[in-house]
């Protein structure tokens, strides 16, 4: 029988070599990963790689879970839009750091175990929907920090509007199996983007993003 605890202590010791925001790893180090992970997988909850979840898709790499939410910047005021609900972990993570999040996923029934999951975990600032046919969630904008975690072929103009000024969004763009880390920063003149490194995320599926 493996020790998750002793493992997932172990993965938050590795982590620290390259994640500097120590509040990301304190709630990481408090987050059962096991309990997001599908139980033929769920030996591997500590190692650092993705993991495949129900439907094709995939948890993201404890590594990039960190970096994506320390690169957030955080505060813990931030009302957050997270799109890729998936396993729902990201959205664990997120809603420990900020004051709301609002998550949305295109698949109906990964949407429904993870929303079970987080009430089930008592998270309380969680809002969980289906995805509609525009990119985000329209109905809570202007968003803090807006956290992609599928991969785009470039930086939606929807998602751009959905961001407040002084806000900031992390998103992978690039092809279909690889992409880049881009940190889109807002201000009253526009935006600024800043390329954070190499990734491989599951398609963005929809309008401005990739077909199905
Ligand atoms: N953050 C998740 C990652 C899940 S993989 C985790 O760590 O578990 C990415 C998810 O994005 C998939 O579940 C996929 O169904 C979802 N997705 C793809 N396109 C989407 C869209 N346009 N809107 C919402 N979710 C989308």
């Amino acid at each position: 029988m493996i020790d998750f605890a002793v493992a997932r202590a172990d993965l938050i010791t590795h982590l620290h070599h390259e994640i500097h925001d120590k509040r990301v790893l304190d709630v990481m180090a408090g987050l059962q990963r096991e309990l997001f992970i599908p139980e033929k997988s769920r030996t591997l909850s500590y190692t650092d790689q993705p993991l495949p979840i129900d439907c094709g898709q995939t948890i993201s790499q404890p590594y990039i879970t960190a970096y994506m939410t320390e690169s957030l910047e955080l505060k813990g005021t931030e009302k957050v839009l997270e799109i890729g609900t998936g396993s729902g972990y990201q959205t664990a993570v997120l809603a420990a750091l900020a004051s709301r999040v609002i998550s949305v996923e295109r698949i109906p029934s990964l949407m429904e175990s993870a929303r079970i999951l987080l009430e089930k975990l008592g998270y309380k600032n969680i809002e969980i929907h289906q995805a509609r046919e525009g990119l985000g969630w329209e109905a809570d904008m202007p968003y803090d920090a807006i956290m992609v975690t599928a991969g785009a072929p470039g930086i939606p103009e929807d998602l751009i509007k959905q961001l407040a000024a002084g806000g900031r969004m992390v998103i992978p763009v690039g092809s279909r199996s690889t992409q880049e880390l881009v940190k889109v920063t807002k201000d009253e003149d526009g935006i600024r983007t800043q390329k954070l490194g190499g990734c491989r995320f599951v398609a963005l599926i929809g309008k401005d993003a990739w077909q199905d």
